[in-house]
């Protein structure tokens, strides 16, 4: 087809036949991808990405959304970058600094335990013990060289605690992730962004060397080669491009086509915070990010796992829920987003009811998704995968808990009230 001038916008028909001929041959190219991405503001142009999104992932993974109930333990807060918009860094001299005892992370695995969480999603900062003598004094203290050593023996603890660890800890080398992989079904890395642009002077990834992105499509490509289910994402509004975005979702999709570890793909969306230097930096609007989301899901095609996190966008859930994504995320009944600490987590019977006014299914799943346990064992180190049917039922999904099942009579009893 003829598509108008590169620097026009879309017609919605033009559009239409993009979003069309990608639901049927499963992708976007680069240039049709860029041309939706310029032109998603007007209504009538996200209105056809939003339907065709919808049905790319009607195709791919039915009418299910998923959700993974778990804990949030950030082992430590400290952390060798400095990112302008991080409120989750701390100073090692900040009265909120905190970095984790091995008892502690223990006590918060029992709680997980008790309210029935599976996932220990460990999220801390990136080597502190590189800048601060007084965090590698600490980790000697307790017989660690590297916080690394910390984060294995802390996988440890939760695994034989009860639950699954799913580990962010920034970048880590080949080695670090061979070494925490007997422990974690699975682990991460938000890409964030090809855009080298952002580590200029004055530009939001300056003073961070880890968010170099040379440096983490190398540790993506490194945790395909160990066989690791990956979770990568983008973050969006923090100064990219449109055509940056697109840049950074094709290059998760290279890495995928590679090596078939990107277990699911995270448009997040960027909140500014108080006290940073980009507090006054406009978030984008909601339609903004569902559009998105909805362009991710058809650059990536209707099998990627696509995750919107459901706190950073209350008001449009719905909206959401029919715009491609097929997971929400972590959420927990235990710990805050430490992250986004200002953006509370949905209640799970909130969330299903979100869910069910799209005309969606919400089910439980692991930190590792249906298809890897199902069908990639050698995606996991031996104890993994001999501990997997103990959390997974048939279908790969969680198996049902009695918080769940209480969380669903409890809804019944609701909805007859109603009647
Ligand atoms: S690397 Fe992560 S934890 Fe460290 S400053 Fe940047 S955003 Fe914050």
């Amino acid at each position: 087809m003829s598509l108008p001038a590169p620097d026009a916008p879309l017609l919605p028909g033009d559009a239409n036949s993009l979003v069309t001929g990608a639901v049927d041959a499963g992708r976007l190219s680069r240039e049709e991808a860029e041309r939706l991405g310029e032109s998603l503001r007007d209504p009538r142009v996200l209105e056809v990405l939003l339907e065709g999104a919808f049905e790319s992932k009607r195709r791919g993974k039915g009418d299910v959304v998923s959700v993974s109930r778990n804990i949030f333990i950030p082992l430590t807060n400290l952390c060798r970058d400095r990112c302008t918009y991080c409120t989750f860094a701390k100073q090692p001299d900040s009265p909120d600094a905190k970095t984790y005892t091995l008892g502690e992370v223990d006590e918060l695995v029992r709680g997980g335990v008790a309210t029935g969480c599976i996932e220990a999603l460990f999220c801390l900062g990136d080597k502190p013990e590189v800048a601060y003598r007084s965090h590698r004094d600490w980790l000697a203290a307790q017989g660690w060289a590297t916080t690394v050593d910390h984060l294995v023996e802390a996988c440890r603890v939760a695994f034989e605690g009860g639950m699954l660890p799913h580990t962010n800890a920034g970048i880590l080398s080949q080695e670090d992730m061979a070494r925490l992989r007997p422990w974690n079904a699975s682990m991460g890395l938000m890409l964030e962004t090809t855009s080298q642009r952002l580590r200029g002077r004055g530009m939001p990834h300056f003073h961070a060397p880890d968010k170099d992105p040379a440096v983490r499509l190398r540790m993506h490509e490194e945790a395909g080669e160990l066989a690791i289910p990956f979770t990568s994402g983008i973050l969006i509004g923090i100064g990219e491009n449109a055509e940056e975005r697109v840049d950074s979702l094709l290059a998760i999709r290279d890495l995928h086509d590679r090596h078939g570890h990107i277990q699911e793909v995270i448009v997040q969306p960027f909140h500014p915070k108080p006290s940073t230097k980009m507090w006054a930096v406009s978030p984008l609007d909601d339609d903004e990010v569902v559009g998105w989301v909805a362009l991710a899901r058809l650059i990536l095609g209707p099998d990627m796992n696509l995750q919107a996190p459901p706190n950073l966008a209350p008001a449009v859930l719905e909206m959401l829920a029919r715009s491609g994504l097929n997971d929400w995320g972590g959420v927990s009944p235990v710990t805050i987003d430490f992250i986004n600490p200002e953006a509370p987590w949905p209640a799970l019977a909130l969330l299903r009811e979100r869910t069910e006014a799209a005309g969606q299914r919400l089910l439980e799943r692991l930190p590792v998704y249906p298809e890897y346990i199902l069908e990639r064992p050698d995606f996991f180190d031996p104890q993994l995968r001999a501990a997997l049917p103990r959390f997974a039922n048939d279908e790969g999904f969680a198996r049902q808990t009695q918080h769940q099942s209480m969380e669903e009579s409890a809804s019944c009893s609701n909805a007859f009230t109603e009647m």
